[in-house]
Parts: C-alpha cells; sequence; structure tokens
C-alpha cells in the first residue's frame, strides 16, 4: 500500500479552498488537486480517489510505497545519476586580476596569468579526464579575477579545445561571469565567435547605490560604463544572431533593498529589461570577509524575494526557477570530476576558492596541472566528502528537510564552515508555489 511522501510539500489556494498545491520534492513536480485528497489519503480511503488522481499521485511521488525507506532511494537514485552523468563541467580563471575592488569580494587580485605552460597542461587534463570518464559533453564556466582582462587566453583556450571536441565529437558549452567593464560591443563579438551563450553580469542597484559598492580598485563608479556596454551588446547584431542568455545579478543586503525595485524601473526604462533575466543574490561571507555583516535575515531576504519575482512578472517577465527542479547534487563540489583552475594551475573543488587567501591550503587544493595533468594523483580536497557523510554529518537537519531532493545541501563551503547554508527558497517556498500556479495560468 501506499504512504504521502515525506518530500511533499502543500499549499491550498487562497482564492479556491477546494483546491491544494502538491509540490513533492522527489520529482521536483508540482500539481494542483482537491484539497480533501490529503484526507482520503490520511484515512487510507483509497476508493475516494479516481483513477486518474491515484495515478498523478503516485507518478509525481506524491504516494510512494508504504513501506520505502525513502531517504535510501533518493540517495540510491543520485548515486546512478552521478554514475550516469555525461557533462564534465569546469571552471577557469585565466587570471588573477580584476579592475574591481567590491567590498564583498574574498579574493585577493594580481596581475598574474596564466602561462603558456599552464594553460596547456590544463587543456591536458581536460581532455585526460573527458577520456578517462568517458564523458560526451564539455561546459566551461569562464570566470575570474575578470576573466575579460584575459580574453587573448580565453581565444586561445577556445580554438584548442574547441578542435579537440570536433575532433572527438565531445558537445562544447561555455557561459562568462564578468563584472562587465570590458564587455564592449568588439569584446562581445569576440565572446560569441567563442561559443559563450550565456553572460552574468553584477548590477548592484541604479547609478547612485551600484556606483558605491562596485566600484574601481581606485575608487570610481562603474556604473555608466557596464549599462552603456549592456546596452550596445543587446542592441547588437550578435546579439540577434545568437541570442545569448544575458544575467543581471543584483548582490543585496540592508544597504541597497531598497533599490530593487528602482533598478528594474531604469531597466525598463533604458529598453533592456525584455532582453535580460534577473538573479537575486544575497551577500555572503566570503573567505572570511564578513561580507555578510549588513546582510538580511533569511527570512527578510525571503520575504523581499518574493516582491521582486512579483514585481518582474507584473512587468511582463516569468522569474526564473520558482520553484526547483530535482536534482541529484549540491554544486560542482559534489561531482568529483567537476574542476576549478587558477593561474597557477592550482585545482580546486570550488569556483570560490581561487585568489582566496583561507583556501589555499593542502585541505583545499587537490593538486597542480603543472605536476598531474592526468589528475591520477589528486588529493580530493576535504569537501569533497560532504555527499558521502550526509547521513552522519553534524548538520543532519538536511536529512531531515523535505526540500532535500531538490537542494542536497545548496553550499558545501558554508556548512564546512559553521555557517546555514539553505537557500532563500527554504523560506518563501510557498509563497513561490502559488506565484508558479499563478503564472502558468496566466503567461505574462
Ligand atoms: S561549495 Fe558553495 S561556493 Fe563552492 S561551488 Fe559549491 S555552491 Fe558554489
Ligand atoms: S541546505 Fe537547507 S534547504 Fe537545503 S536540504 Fe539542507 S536544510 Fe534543506
Amino acid at each position: 500500500m501506499f504512504k504521502i511522501s515525506k518530500y511533499l510539500i502543500t499549499q491550498q489556494l487562497p482564492t479556491d479552498q477546494a483546491k491544494t498545491l502538491y509540490y513533492s520534492t522527489r520529482t521536483g513536480q508540482m500539481v494542483a488537486m482537491r484539497t480533501e485528497i490529503t484526507e482520503h489519503i490520511n484515512s487510507k480511503q483509497w476508493h475516494l480517489l479516481s483513477t486518474n488522481e491515484l495515478l498523478q499521485l503516485t507518478r509525481n511521488e506524491i504516494l510512494v510505497p508504504e513501506d520505502e525507506d525513502e531517504l535510501s532511494e533518493i540517495m540510491a537514485y543520485d548515486r546512478y545519476t552521478e554514475s550516469s552523468r555525461e557533462v564534465l563541467g569546469v571552471t577557469i580563471q585565466p587570471t588573477a586580476n580584476c579592475q574591481l575592488g567590491c567590498h564583498y569580494c574574498g579574493q585577493v587580485h594580481s596581475k598574474n596569468k596564466m602561462t603558456d605552460e599552464v594553460m596547456l597542461k590544463t587543456i591536458t587534463r581536460i581532455k585526460n579526464i573527458i577520456e578517462a570518464e568517458k564523458y560526451r559533453d564539455l561546459k566551461i564556466t569562464w570566470y575570474g579575477g575578470e576573466p575579460l582582462m584575459a580574453l587573448a587566453l580565453i581565444e586561445r583556450f577556445y580554438d584548442q579545445i574547441k578542435s579537440y571536441c570536433v575532433e572527438t565529437n565531445i558537445n562544447y558549452d561555455s557561459d562568462i561571469i564578468t563584472n562587465g567593464l570590458l564587455l564592449k560591443p568588439d569584446y562581445f563579438k569576440k565572446l560569441m565567435e567563442f561559443e559563450v551563450r550565456a553572460i552574468q553580469v553584477t548590477i548592484d542597484g541604479p547609478k547612485s547605490t551600484h556606483d558605491q559598492r562596485r566600484i574601481t580598485k581606485g575608487g570610481k563608479g562603474t556604473y555608466d560604463v557596464i549599462m552603456a556596454n549592456l546596452k550596445n551588446c543587446l542592441n547588437s547584431e550578435e546579439f540577434e544572431t545568437y541570442k545569448p542568455s544575458i544575467l543581471l545579478r543584483i548582490n543585496i543586503d540592508s544597504t541597497n533593498y531598497g533599490e530593487v525595485d528602482n533598478l528594474i524601473e531604469l531597466l525598463k526604462e533604458e529598453g533592456i529589461f525584455n532582453k535580460v533575466n534577473v538573479h537575486f543574490a544575497p551577500v555572503v561571507e566570503w573567505g572570511d570577509n564578513n561580507a555578510d555583516k549588513l546582510s538580511l535575515t533569511k527570512q527578510q531576504f525571503a520575504e523581499k524575494e518574493i516582491d521582486w519575482m512579483i514585481s518582474l512578472y507584473q512587468n511582463g517577465k516569468m522569474p526564473q526557477e520558482l520553484i526547483p527542479d530535482r536534482k541529484s547534487y549540491s554544486c560542482m563540489v559534489d561531482d568529483i570530476n567537476s574542476e576549478a583552475y587558477d593561474a597557477y594551475g592550482n585545482v580546486y573543488p570550488c569556483y570560490e576558492f581561487p585568489y582566496t587567501p583561507m583556501y589555499q591550503t593542502d585541505d583545499c587544493i587537490e593538486g597542480n596541472v603543472l605536476e598531474d595533468t592526468d589528475f591520477k594523483d589528486k588529493r580530493p580536497a576535504k569537501i569533497r566528502s560532504f555527499k558521502e557523510t550526509l547521513p552522519e554529518r553534524e548538520y543532519s537537519y538536511c536529512i531531515d528537510c523535505n526540500l532535500l531532493p531538490v537542494c542536497h545541501g545548496s553550499c558545501p563551503k558554508i556548512w564546512m564552515q559553521g555557517g546555514n547554508a539553505c537557500p532563500t527558497f527554504k523560506y518563501n517556498i510557498k509563497d513561490r508555489m502559488l506565484l508558479q500556479y499563478v503564472t502558468l495560468n496566466n503567461k505574462p
């Protein structure tokens, strides 16, 4: 017989009490069904459910076998997905340099870039991993420092890796995280040539706010340059041809949360709102820099986030991933073959480790491409054991959390440092469900 899954979140529709939303985190699916269903299931009155309802409930794993150990099932599915994963994801941080001096950044910048030797050995290592593990897809994230300060390196990487991918029939994809200062039309054109199909740029508010936070090392504001670059790129022929995804990230704490709505208005006035996606990110601590000391509490952020998402929707844009999909791991740390490479050839499990003094330890560095291109001598960093130790670990309340299948602990680095890594959806999932229901039934 059946039981209701532990990994279920329900929310009655305020506009129609006879209907309830059932969100199964075991499948990442949400369905709207009769409110009475819960009672029928609890009292095991199966005959009061229609065949179609029973089908929906079991298919979405809202109802699961009565004797099933759900956590073991979830872990078994995750292991299976991991063993059949075909995508190798790597983050390449070709330069330690960045023009900006944002207060919340945990990196220490210098003028160092990858040498030819480091570049070639990084490529060899990537090829060796692909061949040894039989990956079919390669996904590169260009990150920094500021990766556009090393565009020539990105070009050489691309030329070599792409021809290898063509020869070996590997699918190639890439994205970039940039501060946007160098994102001039000619750079944008190059990125399109190098098959970068997603670009993330940070804007922290309208000019007066952004220019207090996203400043150059010399203390100058950057809003005008970044906004002009974005507008030029978004209005270019290349944008029309390649349609890359452009994500504007807003890093938010108690000093700028009041400006988010103004920024949305400004993006509309500038004529670029319709061409970008917007992501609201809380400012977090990075490498022990206390950047979160002025952050909103998780509950405050989650509450505001719903208002901002509603505002996006009211302005004609679908907010991204309102209810999270099922996933089988937390992040790159959970995938032993995913790696981040810095300008010195160091190999890390997490892209926030390079250039951050706190992580320049044997516990965090897994090797160096100059010594080990075939990755056989990899020393898995401590953080990699996050998943294997899941059932016993001290932050075991993930185990009891009904969001586990769509979260998996979110950010192992934060847990490892004694923080609380719960994503904002932990605090506003029921509002997200309602918003998802509204948006699906009334497309903007
Ligand atoms: S550990 Fe946290 S910061 Fe590092 S890659 Fe994972 S989610 Fe990102
Ligand atoms: S990080 Fe938080 S939301 Fe995610 S599984 Fe753990 S307890 Fe749940």
